[in-house]
């Protein structure tokens, strides 16, 4: 750690060609010098920046104490997933943009401080667990295992609930499987959590599609008492622009499938070859575009640029993410919109017409909006394009269900307790709010899991 707070990273060449985290994060040293610089302040502002509500002052004043196991079980009674949210969570926007040293620009690293209890637990192989758990026999069904569905099993369970674990993909995770890449999230803290909702008793079913391989109703008539739905938002969306449908353009998410799920950046070691060009292109600037160009990069592409319609001030990605992908020599081309995707004869992207914006009034999201200026068209040639413009509800399970209610964007509709319009349903995370943060699908899962302990716990 710098004078100045910054973390150290991986040594820039080895980060372009590799997918090792980035981020060092703090070793005992460091993490005992940050903690030190917390003024414990009597009304702790950092809290109320939380989207969880952590106790951020007495997790800090515990890790001063070098009590870093009981650090972590006070992160824990908010937060169930605190090496994943030390390393994903915006806290720029949140907790340490309310720190009181935000006024001197120096805010404490509250995530970091985070991670580094929540790694001490990894390394030492002890696991505060609570074994005794009194179980009441009440079978529950949790679709999808991103972080709404394991926290929720994880609050069940630790109630005492039978829960069984219903997951699509081959693997647990969600979007901290498939999507974020190890060089951000490394695959072991994930199954680390997911060996620790094991160890409460909770079962994993993989390869299970619910809706295809059984219906909620086939489960009803296996004794579930209760369902929760946590399958997240994980339909692509294109521009709908012509070139589409050309050899060499992906979606991120069948792109980030392949490059972290099937393991195509140890390729040939893993059979998932993901070819990239040597000029590749994403279209989008939040986290999805910036992971795929990173990904891109290290999979050897030569350039590597994000094309996005607005500024740098209106990025929806996180700013950490943004400046490493700055340092990693990702190119920008900004106020600029993509009109039409071009091929060679064969039918191979050759590059992409664009036109150059000006910024216009607020949009409904607040940002300013992207105007294009006529004529103002231009070339960019591109081998590969990778399509990072959002995403929304895969309509498999949830048209499944008789009488389930949908909002206008299709997304459930859940009353304050997350619970849908079928009396056994609830539901929580990107299929509620549409694509949103790790930290607010574990919010709203938990808000779920107590809505079914006070339900259904007897
Ligand atoms: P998901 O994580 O999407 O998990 C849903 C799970 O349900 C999946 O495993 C899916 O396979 C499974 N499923 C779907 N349908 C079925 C079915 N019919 N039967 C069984 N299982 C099913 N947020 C942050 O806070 N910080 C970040 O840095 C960040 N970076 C991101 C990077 C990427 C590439 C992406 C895609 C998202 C990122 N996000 C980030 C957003 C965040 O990951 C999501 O908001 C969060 O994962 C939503 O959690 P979830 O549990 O609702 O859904
Ligand atoms: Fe510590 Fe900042 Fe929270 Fe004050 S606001 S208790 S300095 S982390």
């Amino acid at each position: 750690m710098s004078e100045h707070g910054a973390i150290s990273k991986i040594n820039l060449q080895e980060r372009i060609c590799t997918f090792k985290e980035v981020s060092r994060g703090f070793d005992e040293a460091e993490a005992l010098k940050e903690a030190g610089r917390c003024l414990q302040c009597a009304n702790a502002p950092c809290s109320k920046g939380c989207p969880a509500g952590i106790d951020i002052k007495e997790f800090i004043h515990l890790i001063r104490g070098k009590k870093y196991l009981q650090s972590l079980a006070k992160i824990r009674e908010s937060n169930s997933l605190p090496a994943v949210c030390g390393r994903v969570c915006p806290q720029e926007e949140q907790c340490q943009a309310a720190c009181i040293l935000i006024k001197k620009n120096d805010p404490i690293q509250i995530g970091y401080l985070e991670r580094f209890v929540a790694d001490a637990e990894i390394a030492s192989g002890m696991v505060a667990l609570k074994l005794d758990l009194a179980a009441n026999g009440i079978k529950v069904a949790v679709i999808g295992t991103g972080p709404a569905g394991l926290t929720c099993a994880g609050d069940l369970a630790k109630a005492g609930f039978d829960v069984y674990l219903f997951e699509a993909l081959h693997k647990t995770g969600g979007v901290l499987a498939y999507g974020i890449p190890e060089f951000r999230l490394p695959k072991n803290i994930v199954a680390h959590e997911v060996e620790y909702l094991k160890r409460l008793g909770a079962k994993v079913e993989c390869n299970f599609v619910a809706g295809r391989t059984q219906t909620l109703d086939d489960l009803r008539k296996a004794g579930f008492k209760a369902f929760f739905i946590g399958v997240g938002a994980g339909l692509p969306q294109f521009l709908n622009v012509p070139g589409e449908n050309l050899n060499g353009v992906y979606s991120a998410n069948e792109f980030l499938t392949r490059v972290n799920l099937m393991k195509g950046y140890a390729f040939p070691e893993y059979d998932t070859p993901v070819k990239v060009g040597r000029r590749v292109g994403v279209f989008g600037a939040g986290n999805v575009a910036f992971d795929s160009a990173r990904c891109a990069l290290r999979l050897g592409a030569r350039e590597v640029s994000i094309i996005y319609r607005r500024t740098f001030n209106e990025m929806p990605a996180r700013k950490e993410e943004v400046e490493n992908a700055r340092e990693e020599g990702i190119k920008f081309h900004l106020l600029t919109s993509p009109k039409e995707i071009f091929s060679d004869n064969n039918g191979n992207v050759k590059g992409v017409i664009c036109l150059k914006n000006e910024l216009g009034a607020p949009d409904q999201s607040g940002r300013s909006s992207p105007v294009a200026i006529a004529g103002s068209d231009f070339g960019i040639e591109l081998d590969t394009v990778i399509v990072a413009v959002g995403t929304s509800a895969n309509p498999l399970l949830i048209s499944s269900i008789a009488g389930l209610k949908l909002n206008k964007r299709g997304y459930i509709e859940v009353n304050e307790h997350m619970q849908s319009s079928i009396n056994d349903i609830f539901a929580a995370g990107d299929i509620v709010s549409g694509s949103a943060t790790v930290i607010s699908a574990i919010n709203q899962a938990r808000l779920a899991a107590a809505a079914i302990i006070k339900k259904f716990g007897g």
